[in-house]
């Protein structure tokens, strides 16, 4: 089969591999029907040293279960899926807690010895606990809001929940992708009375109001913190949703929230220290935040995407198949597209 493969920094081709097939008796095969390229695959796109072997990208799909293992007793035979980025039992302490991502037999697609999902099918461990099944005879058109739940709409509502976004409170976004698009609906949904983007794209300040932004700020640094305190009567915002995960846009961020307000942050960390340690210590903000629990939101979120109350699919402003992937990553990477989904 082909399959997406990343052999270092700017270096990613679809290569032909073995095809995937079952190990585990808990295991499912899904032939993968879309896909997706994430902001978090740019990471290694930029930085990756090179690899004889290569690294097997991709963590988001849609597909069709084609077999299962001896030991899978919920999925069957050309059941339409969903697969969260990380693989989880469904059963254990962490699983019962809601906490997917820490699953004591979990781990992520695309890493480890489990390949990646921008591929023509994929091995799903543990596939009872992560797969969902959608309903019958879905219409194409849902498909891209679908695909979304596999992360970035899920990571987009866990900083909206680990921001502690209400009613009432007003939120800010800091970051202008995919994941912060998906932040905005998520903080719409949570009932903030203001939402303030920090971007500077005009098409997604532009998406990010249809979604329900009330407020641009495309000001950086100690400029956007004065304009953010502008907004909102000098305090800050009570929610902030960190989805970019670098030193400047968590500094930003801990900066915008108000004396006893709270930053959820989803971008992952590209350093090993938090800033602003102090100042958000005397204002008592809370710091919260990591990998999306994606397979315990999907309940939660499948309603509203299936009766069409939101649609992140609009993320998606491009569409390739699997062999125009590497230039799906250029485009991201140069910010040509927001989000790239792979069809096949
Ligand atoms: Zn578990």
């Amino acid at each position: 089969m082909r399959a997406t493969v990343m052999f270092g920094a700017g270096n990613v081709r679809i290569e032909a591999v073995p095809d995937a097939r079952l190990i585990e008796t808990t295991d499912a095969l899904v032939v993968v029907t879309r896909a997706a390229i994430c902001g978090s695959d740019l990471w290694p796109y930029k930085t990756m040293e090179h690899s004889e072997t290569g690294r097997r990208m991709g963590h988001e799909a849609v597909g069709v279960v084609e077999t299962v293992g001896a030991d899978v007793r919920t999925l069957k035979v050309g059941d339409v899926v969903v697969m969260p980025f990380a693989y989880s039992d469904g059963t254990c302490i962490f699983c019962h807690e809601g906490l997917h991502t820490s699953c004591i037999h979990g781990g992520f697609f695309g890493a480890g010895d489990v390949n990646g999902a921008q591929a023509e099918a994929v091995r799903v461990p543990q596939a009872d606990g992560t797969l969902v099944v959608l309903p019958a005879g879905k219409d194409d058109a849902l498909m891209p809001s679908l695909l979304t739940l596999s992360d970035v709409m899920a990571t987009g509502h866990h900083a909206a929940v680990a921001a502690e976004v209400g009613p009432g409170r007003t939120a800010a976004v800091v970051g202008d992708g995919a994941v912060g698009l998906c932040g905005v609906i998520a903080a719409r949904r949570l009932g903030a009375e203001q939402i303030i983007l920090l971007g500077r794209h005009p098409n997604r300040i532009a998406l990010a109001r249809e979604f329900g932004a009330t407020d641009v700020v495309s000001e950086r640094g100690d400029k956007a913190v004065e304009r953010v305190r502008e907004l909102t009567d000098g305090f800050g915002v009570h929610s902030v949703l960190e989805c970019v995960g670098l030193e400047q846009s968590m500094l930003t961020a801990l900066s915008i929230a108000r004396p006893g307000g709270a930053v959820g942050r989803v971008g992952v960390p590209q350093d090993e220290t938090m800033p602003a340690s102090r100042p958000a210590f005397y204002n008592n903000v809370t710091v919260s935040g990591g990998p999306a629990p994606a397979r315990a939101y999907i309940d939660e979120l499948l309603p509203d995407v299936l009766e069409g109350r939101i649609e992140p699919g609009r993320v998606f402003d491009r569409v390739v198949r699997l062999d125009e992937v590497p230039d799906g990553y250029r485009a991201m990477n140069e910010r040509e597209a927001i989000k790239v989904l792979i069809g096949f």
